[in-house]
């Protein structure tokens, strides 16, 4: 079941337009957060944005004001070094409070650099040990439908947990019961801590691997927020196996000084830059807009 999501070339309608403006936001607070703390995970942070604005506002059942509403689609981070970009997230879906932001990293803060469910409403789990989010998806989504629950968990995972034998433990197990209330989305923006993934350890094809390992197997261009609502929206009538949303994200996308940074993995942004780099967002966002304008 190979699906390369069909592309179509969609002139921005009020849903597209919103999801747009909603990544724009959250690769905001991801920059205002960054500078909090100098440094941080903010090239996957930028990266991710897009796909984080259609999962919170256009996937997810869940009540903003009720984190721990028991019918709530679950979220997983496991790759608890993204926590700022779940923040991000966090706050433009109103789950927290935009001005709590400012506490990124912080003592006493309730916004730890790795993501901590102890810590954050809306935070599932604690991530950051890789390998992990997959597997507790897997025993999450076995415990709701033995109670009957509709909702579905969903697991952000990166393309450096490809390497983590446990992942892929956790998708035997998922497709062995057939749960198809488990979307995994994998980030692929092929780099990892130690280097490009290619060089530290080859996981491609991708999807292949997947579909191999009995999983609805989609790939998108995860900084398309069109490709992503497709790719979404087609699973809505999914059934009979989990599936997975596999996305090429770009490290740094939307900050072009930024995406070409070397040592991505873990930036350190001098102060001077960092209003830079707010600037080269809104200048980037707003060329996007025109053009989307333009051609409607
Ligand atoms: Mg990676």
């Amino acid at each position: 079941m190979s699906t390369q999501a069909p592309r179509t070339v969609v002139s921005a309608t009020p849903r597209i337009s919103a999801l747009k403006e909603s990544a724009y936001r959250i690769r905001m607070h991801a920059l205002d957060m960054g500078e909090t703390q100098g440094q941080g995970y903010i090239g996957q942070a930028l990266g991710v944005a897009d796909i984080l604005a259609v999962v919170y506002q256009d996937v997810l059942n869940h009540r903003p004001a009720e984190p721990d509403w028991p019918q709530r689609d679950r979220f997983l981070l496991s790759i608890g070094h993204y926590a700022i970009a779940l923040y991000a997230a966090l706050a433009e879906a109103g789950v927290l409070d935009v001005a709590e932001l400012a506490t990124y990293g912080s003592d006493d803060s309730r916004l730890p650099m790795s993501g901590m469910a102890s810590y954050t409403p809306g935070m599932e789990i604690s991530g950051g040990s890789l390998g992990h989010g997959l597997g507790v998806a897997t025993g999450m989504a076995l415990g709701l439908r033995h109670q009957g629950s509709d909702a579905r968990v969903y697991n952000l995972l990166s393309d450096g947990e490809l390497d983590e034998g446990s992942t892929w433990e956790a998708a035997l197990a998922c497709a062995h019961h057939g749960l198809d209330n488990v979307t995994a989305i994998v980030d692929v923006n092929a780099l990892q801590a130690d280097g490009p993934t290619k060089g530290v350890l080859r996981t491609e094809p991708v999807t292949a691997k997947w579909e191999a390992f009995g999983w609805h197997a989609i790939r998108v261009d995860g900084n398309d927020i069109e490709a992503l609502v497709e790719a979404f929206d087609s699973l809505r009538e999914h059934r009979g196996s989990p599936a997975v949303v596999i996305c090429d994200t770009r490290i740094g996308c939307g900050v072009p000084m930024l995406e070409t940074r070397e040592k991505a993995h873990f930036m350190r942004v001098e102060e001077p830059e960092w209003q830079l780099a707010r600037d080269q967002l809104t200048e980037r966002h707003q060329i996007a807009v025109q053009e989307e304008g333009t051609a409607r």
